[in-house]
């Protein structure tokens, strides 16, 4: 008989998208003619930049000739990618990295998903609330959490909470913790840190000999000086933390699926008599067993985003998107409602009026105004009271979103 794995059983379900689905569909039924406006969704529309196109086709052209026909690659990654990637996003930040410590992949959901089996089960994790479910649910399918509670907690998990109160920015644990997730810019609050703020948590995990496990998936969308694009734009860092980056938000890439993770080879980890380790060995021992790295084809693809054309069309389609968030933010400071991010990602984290349930107002809007968000409590118990838009629509639903929020809410 073969078991299964128990821990599965913790989860509660995905709850949350095949719920908001479900309250779709019923009111589709009873008003076939509403024309609903979707900003719900996390995912890009736009197409790829053209550049990126070109350096496909041609990788692909390659492909088919024996002279440059490619086989298995680097599991880490060809160069010319991490070459690049060293060279364009960390150097010009004054960060020195070595090509061994940029790991391409095929995306950070499972990076940030995987990278959790290199620790082991008796860590205490502490997570951000609201926060991005993979990091979770991951750790709880290995078994490093208890039961779900009826907070609508796991057990064992240290959860921080961002509301109004601390300004949506977590504050440092009360009790020792040793693997910590920060997502900033942060999905879905749309809030980020300051290169003070996050030296609390670098100093900290110095401290605690703890992990910071550092997704900056929208790093690309931060607009103002000063908020760091990297952790290791943080003293200290390099110690202690580990870097998700993604093209998916960056460049388009959501189907098209090309990530790094950056791995310093000074960030240890210690066996139960304390003696030291180093994560890049662990991490590259995991990934030359369980993954064989990505195509070229897509490899070549995402270097071309580097390129003098690739930089401006990318830019380009973040210009695109970061107009769509201002004018969602503005519309509804106007309309009156508190609301935060939307300045240095694409996401609008907006109070519900009246203290208003965070499905209650997702239900009135989708009612009154036809447009479709994603309630707070979906992302935490701390999110409740709260509701995610996002700036990934077109620029005509955006204008229009706002306009009925105005008129009819
Ligand atoms: C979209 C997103 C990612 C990127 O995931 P990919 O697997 O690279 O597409 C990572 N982290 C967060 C918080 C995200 O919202």
């Amino acid at each position: 008989m073969a078991l299964m794995n128990e821990n599965y059983l913790k989860l509660p379900g995905s709850y949350l998208f095949s719920e908001i689905a479900r309250r779709i569909n019923s009111f589709k039924k009873e008003n076939p003619d509403a024309d609903i406006i979707r900003l719900g969704i996390g995912d890009v529309t736009k197409p790829l930049p053209p550049a990126v196109v070109e350096a496909m086709k041609q990788a692909v052209d390659e492909m088919s000739r024996p002279e440059t026909f490619r086989g298995y690659g680097p599991e880490q990654g060809y160069e010319f990618l991490s070459q690049r990637i060293i060279e364009h996003d960390f150097k010009p930040r004054g960060v020195e990295l070595e090509l061994d410590e940029v790991f391409i992949s095929d995306g950070s959901k499972n990076d940030t998903a995987n990278f959790q089996e290199l620790f082991g089960l008796n860590n205490i994790l502490a997570v951000t609330d609201p926060v991005y479910p993979v990091y979770v649910d991951s750790n709880v399918m290995a078994g490093r959490t208890g039961n779900f509670n009826d907070k609508g907690q796991f057990e064992n998990i240290v959860y921080l909470p961002c509301t109004e109160e601390n300004g949506m920015k977590p504050d440092l644990p009360r009790t020792e913790v040793d693997m910590i997730y920060l997502c900033y810019p942060n999905n879905p609050t749309g809030m980020t840190l300051s290169k003070e703020e996050l030296k609390k948590w670098v100093d900290y995990a110095r401290e605690n000999r703890s992990i910071i496990l550092f997704d900056a998936a929208y790093e690309s969308y931060i607009r103002e000086e000063g908020v760091p694009h990297s952790i290791f734009e943080i003293e200290g860092a390099r110690e202690v933390a580990v870097e998700f980056r993604s093209f998916s938000k960056t460049a388009g890439f959501t189907g098209t699926r090309c990530a790094y993770t950056i791995v310093p080879r000074d960030v240890k980890v210690y066996d139960s008599k304390g003696e030291s380790h180093s994560l890049n060995s662990l991490w590259l021992r995991r990934q030359t067993t369980k993954f064989n790295g990505v195509s070229y084809p897509v490899q070549a693809a995402a270097a071309a985003v580097f390129t003098p054309e690739g930089q401006k069309q990318v830019k380009e389609l973040i210009n695109y998107y970061m107009e769509n968030a201002s004018i969602i933010k503005n519309g509804l400071e106007k309309a009156g409602y508190k609301v935060f991010g939307g300045v240095n990602a694409p996401y609008i984290w907006l109070k519900t009026p009246d203290n208003m349930g965070s499905w209650e107002f997702f239900d009135q809007l989708m009612k009154k105004a036809h447009i479709v968000g994603t309630p707070g409590a979906g992302f935490g118990a701390s999110g409740e009271g709260y509701f995610r838009l996002t700036a990934f629509g077109t620029r005509e639903n955006t204008e229009r979103a706002i306009e009925r929020i105005k008129t009819r809410m």
